[in-house]
């Protein structure tokens, strides 16, 4: 007879529960430890493209995403300044014909509680919430966590998928903090019934400027919309301490010139907010493309999500990154004809290269999308010409 399999889990953001659902799957048994007292992803949206909404259908969870998301019939660019249309990229139907899963707009909130009513459903998960991992060590036989209140549980391998400022990969990797990459992002929820029609919407709208760039997509079956403004500025102090409130007067002074449709949007925050301070303001921070498998997986320890490979929002895939984490993760686990840290291996190898691809595609649209003079006027001919070719990306989307 063989003994169930113990996997730790650090982190309970959209990339630990993910890997709890699919490590479950796997035939493991899954103590996840999440620091917070309980779980509250912030009032934000996410896009999740064909790439991860394939995985969510595959672990079955279709209907649940259908009735929380939206799904936009297109992705439109536009300028900033003179808000003429530079390009077009038809989602909606195009995205299942050609990817064969859909491109969709969420809630962070209704995804994680998706993923919670999931892992509700499953015996061999076992939530600990307002338990922080403060150390691990791993023998080489087993890994021992140890939490804030000195308490010290065993199991065969663990996943760190504490975020951004992982301690995990403090203690794996040693590498430093994150590093503030010089760019603020403010985020907005509106009530799209609380917005006169001109400003509702149905599709994901960027608008390009200057050091700058805003996008806007529905959420909750289209009843909200999320309003994401990217602007260069200094972090503030506490860096670490991600979601500050934000002030609007702020943004409307980094943002400067802008076209009217898009200043009656952002006018339009704090009135249709769901929340007193409008505005929430996250210091972006990252960190170099991964280098190699051994910085996601080493012994019986694996990073997985924002804690092995952060990347700026600007190919929405963070959060994808982290759920096909999970999926591989999941893969690996099930390999029982392995020992545990080849199973780990497995994983850190299936990942790493595409990982540090997406990193890198993220930087480089960030130049691309906030370029200046020469380079933003060469930008707005490339997608006025070519439209759906620069505006898609196909090995993304269809692959892991
Ligand atoms: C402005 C903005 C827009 C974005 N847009 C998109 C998008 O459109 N699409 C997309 O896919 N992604 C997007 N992202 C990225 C996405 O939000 C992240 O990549 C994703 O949330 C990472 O999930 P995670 O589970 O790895 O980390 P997190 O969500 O940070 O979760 C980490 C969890 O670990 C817990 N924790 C921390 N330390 C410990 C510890 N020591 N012990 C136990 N628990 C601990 C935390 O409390 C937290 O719950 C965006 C990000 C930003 C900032």
């Amino acid at each position: 007879m063989t003994t169930t399999q113990q996997l730790l889990i650090a982190g309970g953001g959209i990339g630990g529960l993910a890997a709890a659902f699919a490590a479950a799957h796997a035939g493991w048994e899954v103590r996840l430890f999440e620091r917070a007292q309980e779980f509250s992803e912030v009032g934000a949206g996410i896009q999740i493209g064909p790439n991860v909404t394939r995985i969510l259908r595959a672990w079955g969870l279709e209907q649940e995403l259908a009735a929380a998301a939206a799904c936009p019939n297109r992705l439109q660019v536009r300028d900033a300044i003179s808000g003429a249309e530079l390009g077009v990229l038809p989602l909606g139907q195009r995205a299942l014909n050609r990817y064969g899963a859909p491109y969709a707009t969420i809630h962070r909130a209704d995804l994680h509680r998706m993923l919670s009513r999931a892992l509700a459903r499953l015996p061999n998960v076992h939530l600990n919430l307002g338990c922080g991992l403060i150390e691990y060590a791993d023998d080489g036989k087993a890994v021992t966590l140890t939490t804030g209140s000195g308490k010290q549980i065993e199991g065969d391998a663990l996943v760190g998928a504490d975020g951004l400022w992982s301690r995990v990969r403090t203690l794996m990797l040693g590498d430093g903090p994150p590093q503030p990459t010089g760019h603020l992002a403010y985020r907005g929820m509106l009530r799209q019934s609380a917005l006169p029609d001109a400003l509702r919407t149905t599709q994901v709208t960027a608008w390009l400027g200057p050091r700058l760039h805003v996008v806007q997509y529905p959420v909750r079956g289209g009843d909200w919309m999320n309003v994401v403004a990217i602007v260069h500025g200094q972090p503030p102090d506490n860096a670490q301490d991600w979601d500050h409130s934000a002030n609007a007067h702020d943004l409307e002074i980094a943002l400067g010139a802008m076209c009217t449709p898009l200043r009656d949007l952002l006018a339009a925050v704090p009135q249709a907010s769901v929340n007193v301070h409008a505005w929430r303001l996250w210091a972006l921070a990252g960190r170099p493309p991964v280098g190699n498998e051994r910085e996601m997986a080493r012994g019986r320890v694996a990073l997985l999500g924002d804690a092995a490979h952060p990347m700026p929002p600007y190919l929405a895939q963070g959060g994808g990154m982290a759920i096909e984490d999970a999926a591989e993760l999941g893969h690996a686990l099930a390999m029982d004809s392995v020992d545990v840290e080849t199973r780990l291996r497995r994983y850190a190898l299936a990942r790493w290269q595409r990982v540090a691809r997406v990193q890198a595609r993220a930087v480089r649209n960030g130049q691309i999308f906030h370029a200046t003079g020469l380079v933003r006027a060469g930008r707005d001919v490339s997608i006025r010409l070519l439209g759906e070719r620069v505006l898609d990306v196909p090995w993304l989307y269809s692959g892991t």
